[in-house]
């Protein structure tokens, strides 16, 4: 990554320690990137002796729950549950931190707080194209694994930790190896030299890397397994110009008891085919498809995700949606026009 601007590091700790309480925000549908990211400095903060809270849009994952469940509880306020308490703290704190999204839409209702909120706004993120006029302070870097990773050196290059990772609380360094471990899919993309300096420095800092692994890729329930089967077998389909997608309808989200995070990864699987460029998977959520696209180098799931799928992302790594009935009525019109989009995109 670039290096980090020495001014701007000065303006960190200025605005964290003339702050007496600081609220962190990250995006909807938190991912292991945001809980990750949201928990390390949050740990920090408390490490400093702030009043910090961690407000989550809306749950995480079970598989995260060991970085929120612990003794951050009571620090940590998911907006779905406690609205009035979480617009109250955004609304009412000095400082906000914005980490792993670049625009408050990206936050759904606390977004629209944070907007209203004459709070001092920071962002730490790693997307494309930042909102940046909303922010009194920016940390943008698009040439890192994750937000984490940004976050760890923005934390090491305090004087305070003086580039040591030791003197990071170890519930900081845990948390940002998650964060950084989920975001690379386990050091399969976005891994760049200071990933792996990070790792290492982590590791030699006493973090469990196995017991993260335990609880991010290996704790799934055993219907995990037969809903990717079920997928796999039935609901896949390729297209002559290389773009593999599979739907997940409600119907399907029933039967497999299917709940947030279970299906976190399916997305990948389909690019290890020579022959597949692209990759999406759409699963009904509501009013709504969510969708998650993955490509290949040279194909830029940003530009489709921005251009067909009310979204954007990374480069290789977009999501977005498509609204029932506004874009799609249901899922074969989603097939539909799933086939139309990318026959488009892929012959440009
Ligand atoms: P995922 O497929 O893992 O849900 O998301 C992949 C990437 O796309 C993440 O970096 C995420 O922030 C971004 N993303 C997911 N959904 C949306 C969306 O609705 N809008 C935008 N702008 N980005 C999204
Ligand atoms: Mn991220």
């Amino acid at each position: 990554m670039n290096i980090l601007d020495k001014r701007d590091i000065s303006s960190l700790t200025r605005l964290t320690g003339e702050a007496s309480n600081v609220t962190i925000i990250v995006h909807m549908h938190p991912d292991g990137d945001a809980v990750g990211s949201g928990i390390a400095m949050l740990a920090y903060l408390i490490s400093t002796g702030k009043d910090a809270a961690l407000i989550l849009p809306d749950r995480c994952p079970a598989s995260l729950s060991f970085l929120t469940d612990g003794r951050y509880r009571d620090n940590v306020i998911v907006y779905g549950d406690h609205p009035e308490k979480a617009a109250d703290r955004i609304l009412s704190c000095d400082l906000i931190i914005c980490q792993d999204f670049n625009s408050f839409a990206r936050a759904g209702e606390a977004g629209e707080k944070i907007a209203e909120s004459k709070a001092v706004k920071v962002l730490i993120d790693h997307h494309l194209d930042p909102d940046r006029s909303c922010f009194d302070l920016c940390f943008s870097e698009t040439e890192v694994s994750s937000t984490a990773e940004l976050l760890y050196n923005i934390l090491m290059s305090l004087p305070e930790i003086g580039h040591d990772a030791r003197k990071l609380p170890l519930d900081t360094a845990t948390a940002l190896m998650t964060g950084m471990t989920t975001d690379t899919n386990n050091f399969a993309n976005s891994v760049f030299p200071g990933t792996l300096t990070m790792a290492s420095e982590l590791l030699a800092a006493g973090v469990d890397r196995d017991m993260i692994l335990e609880n991010t890729f290996n704790s799934y329930k055993e219907s995990r397994i037969h809903l990717m089967g079920y997928l796999l077998d039935r609901c896949i389909r390729i297209t002559p110009d290389g773009v593999a997608y599979m739907i997940l309808k409600k119907t399907a989200i029933r039967k497999f008891s299917v709940q947030d995070g279970d299906t976190e990864g399916f997305v990948n699987i389909p690019l290890c085919a020579g022959n597949v460029k692209m990759s999406i998977f759409l699963k009904e959520d509501g009013d709504r498809f969510r969708v998650s696209i993955r490509s290949k180098k040279g194909i830029s799931a940003n530009r489709i995700a921005k251009e067909f799928f009310n979204g954007g992302g990374h480069e290789l790594a977009s999501g977005g949606k498509l609204m029932i009935p506004d874009d799609v009525k249901n899922a074969g019109e989603a097939a539909a026009y799933i086939e139309k989009v990318t026959h488009i995109f892929m012959n440009r």
